[in-house]
């Protein structure tokens, strides 16, 4: 990281496809950079996802996926925000210690949607935030004091797809 780099906070929202891919091609960026880069994913997906494999072999990128549990599926809420909130904990810590460049958290919305998380620590966690460091949010329903706090918001709009046609998630597209 140089000295006098700027960070700033990214949001990618909305109901349309290609939030994470979006907050992911930001990481290949700045890893050209030579950037350090985390990854936290809060939501753990059905899958291993293809950005999962291809990062392990990757130096300059700590990608954790620490929504341990903590699916959208199941029944049981209370589990989800504790793990959800287990989560936020770590990632607060991660972003204090201003150890990458760029810190991205993705479905962090999707947790603050959900009110497994109150907005005003996430948005107090960002204010304090090691000033060189670019953190992106990703996930549907971004809630509008973090639309206000973040200096870049870019919101993905469904026009088509496949799956409402009845085309499963494609490996290597979708995950
Ligand atoms: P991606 O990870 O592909 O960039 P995303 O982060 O914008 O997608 P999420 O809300 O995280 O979208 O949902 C993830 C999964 O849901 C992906 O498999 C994606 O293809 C699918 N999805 C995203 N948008 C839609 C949509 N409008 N209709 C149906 N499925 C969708
Ligand atoms: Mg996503």
């Amino acid at each position: 990281m140089t000295g006098d780099a700027r960070g700033i906070v990214i949001v990618y929202t909305g109901d349309g496809k290609g939030k994470t891919t979006a907050a992911l091609g930001l990481v290949f960026r700045a890893l050209g950079r030579k950037l350090p880069v985390a990854v936290v994913q809060f939501v753990k997906g059905r899958w291993k996802t293809g950005e999962r494999v291809f990062a392990e072999g990757l130096t300059g990128l700590d990608f954790l996926t620490l929504g341990e549990g903590f699916t959208w599926e199941g029944d049981d809420p209370e589990r989800h925000a504790a793990a959800a909130r287990a989560a936020w904990v770590r990632a607060r810590e991660l972003l204090a210690a201003g150890r990458h460049a760029v810190v991205v958290l993705d479905e962090l919305s999707h947790v603050l949607a959900h009110g497994f998380v109150p907005c005003e620590e996430v948005l107090a966690a960002l204010a304090s935030r090691p000033p060189a460091t670019t953190v992106v949010v990703t996930g549907r329903g971004a809630p509008s004091p973090l639309v206000a706090a973040a200096d870049l918001v870019t919101e993905m709009r469904a026009v088509k797809h496949p799956f409402e046609r009845g085309v499963k998630a494609i490996a290597g597209v979708d995950f």
